[in-house]
């Protein structure tokens, strides 16, 4: 409702009521979008807060009020989000830290030039790498590799049967030199069993053997003795092998679980890509497993219950593998379900709001226009006028105005009755409806006035034009029940002068023209400030 200058209160009128409705319905449908937009933006980062607001999401989609419920829950759902992105920023800040303290770590090893090399590339990545665009897990996983080419070479370095045979079992000629200078064989030797003694996963009684033999290696070696330690080792090496074959199989099939624990984990970089926190806390879980699984193995005494070990957390592993795929696909179909019901939701209000805007055109047009006879009406006329005025102003040109009136019309109801007169009305509109020259606009003013509006005339065109007008009506047969009804029109005209704007005063001047043709007579034209027509 408005108050009017007296202090009145007034109701919006069906048109202002129109406005409003198609107003509250764009921004219904501006708020859905930018919702919409949001949503998307957090499927990326389902944390548990953006999961408590895509629920309340939900509700305001089936409740009545969705507007203001979805005005309160933008905010919300922005600050949650906001929240989210930086605290993934900070937790991946604090893993580049650790993981740069492994690389340091892996760079303090003597290695080859290519793998140096490598390993360094790795670290000046590392410390350029932005915490809001960082891979984890490909990091991890460039990360494993370059641990698992440095082991390689620890490994090669310290082969215990490649030492073993080409150092005491590989040439005949060696034999000759150990006669010579036992001490370099010795030395060679006591290296192999080191390493031999340095590999974690060797059972405990073989250590215990291998310590023994390593302790007979202090000070002068007889040759005798040193091959009797030779067979000593060979025979450790034996009794070892069978085994070494269970480990054999045991490593074959952990080598198994362990490329579908990748398959596993490459998935979840996938979606580590996505921003899935989900996936992060799973990542971690796994972390914390392997590790665990790395500290079984290196303090493992007992192949049987090392097996039995790393078996159990694999098997874990797996299971919380399948366990995230299942949540993360009921989730995904939640959303999907969620989403679909917003874009609906705003189709429909895009349907509402295109055929509120019909309405409303439709009834833009109707306020212009005189119902009785279809012309315009004389709100349509005022605008019109205005309208020619500004184009005159920009354009030049003449500018000529005509206001009709029927005459003696009164008498026409009263004999005919007022059916008759409407009709009468009607006919008249049509005859100088198809009269009108283009650009021209014709109104009906009240009544059984009506107005034109002559773009490009002067008042020598402007009184051919009405004179040809009023003798047309004049001429027309009106006929009412089979009674003849003399219709006649008296009108007056006036120009606009040259830089003259004030339309209300041209008005005036013809409606005094057309005043003084009623006196005149009627049936005929006054041209304001010419000398009158004669009678017709
Ligand atoms: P004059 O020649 O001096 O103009 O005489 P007049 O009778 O035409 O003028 P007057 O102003 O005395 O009467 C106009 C009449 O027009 C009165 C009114 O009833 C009638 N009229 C106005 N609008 C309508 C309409 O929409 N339909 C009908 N049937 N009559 C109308
Ligand atoms: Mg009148
Ligand atoms: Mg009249």
């Amino acid at each position: 409702m408005t108050r009017t200058l007296d202090g009145q209160t007034a109701h919006p009128s069906l048109e202002q009521q129109q406005r409003l409705r198609e107003q509250a319905l764009l921004t219904e449908i501006d708020l859905l979008r930018r919702t919409l937009v949001r949503c998307t933006l957090a499927i990326r980062d389902p944390a548990p807060a953006i999961e408590l607001c895509l629920r309340d999401l939900r509700q305001a989609l089936r409740g009545k009020e969705t507007l203001s419920g979805l005005r309160a829950l933008l905010p919300r759902l922005e600050n949650v989000l906001a929240e989210s992105e930086y605290l993934r920023a900070s937790r991946m800040s604090r893993e580049l830290v650790a993981l740069s303290a492994q690389v340091a770590r892996l760079e303090g090893q003597s290695l080859p030039p290519a793998l140096r090399e490598a390993i360094g590339e790795f670290a000046r990545n590392l410390t350029g790498a932005l915490p809001q665009q960082v891979e984890l897990v490909a990091l991890h996983k460039a990360f494993g590799d370059l641990q698992w080419q440095v082991i390689e070479h620890s490994l090669a370095q310290r082969n215990p049967s490649a030492g073993l045979f080409k150092r005491l079992l590989g040439s005949q000629e060696a034999t000759p030199v150990l006669a010579i200078t036992p001490q370099p064989l010795i030395d060679g030797f006591a290296e192999v069993l080191r390493a031999l003694l340095s590999q974690s996963a060797l059972p405990m009684k073989y250590q215990i053997q291998l310590r023994r033999l390593l302790g007979r290696l202090h000070g002068e070696v007889e040759t005798d003795a040193l091959i009797g330690l030779v067979d000593g080792l060979g025979e450790l090496v034996l009794e070892a092998g069978e085994d070494q074959l269970q480990l054999l199989d045991f490593l074959t099939g952990l080598n198994e679980r362990l490329a579908q624990l990748q398959t596993g984990l490459e998935s979840l970089g996938a979606e580590r890509a996505e921003g899935s926190a989900l996936a992060e806390d799973l990542d971690q879980s796994l972390r914390r497993q392997v590790d665990d699984m790395q500290a079984a193995v290196s303090g493992a005494t007992d192949l049987e219950a090392l097996k039995q070990s790393i078996s159990c957390r694999l098997e874990a592993l797996l299971d919380g593998l399948a366990e995230q795929r299942s949540q993360r696909e009921v989730r995904d179909l939640a959303l999907t379900a969620s989403l679909q019901q917003l874009s609906t939701r705003i189709m429909e209000l895009e349907r509402e709001a295109e055929v509120c805007r019909d309405q409303l055109n439709e009834q833009r047009r109707e306020a212009l226009r005189d119902p009785l006879t279809g012309l315009a009406n004389r709100t349509a006329w005022n605008a019109e006028v205005q309208q020619a005025l500004e184009r005159r102003r920009k354009q030049g040109g003449e500018l000529a105005l005509a206001v009709l009136d029927v005459d003696h019309f009164k008498q026409v109801n009263d004999r005919f009755g007022h059916l008759a007169g409407d009709k009468v009305l009607k006919l008249i509109a049509e005859i100088i409806k198809r009269r009108m020259p283009t650009g021209g606009f014709l109104a009906r003013y009240g009544g059984e006035e009506f107005v034109l509006l002559l773009p490009s005339y002067d008042l020598p065109a402007g009184r051919l034009l009405l004179e040809d007008l009023l003798s047309s009506i004049q001429t027309c047969p009106f006929h009412f029940k089979g009674e003849r009804l003399p219709v006649t029109l008296s009108a007056g005209l006036a120009c606009f002068g040259p830089d003259e704007e004030a339309a209300d005063e041209v008005f005036q001047r013809a409606d005094l023209a057309l005043y003084r043709a009623k006196q005149l007579g009627r049936n005929r034209l006054v041209v304001d400030g010419l000398a009158e027509s004669p009678d017709p």
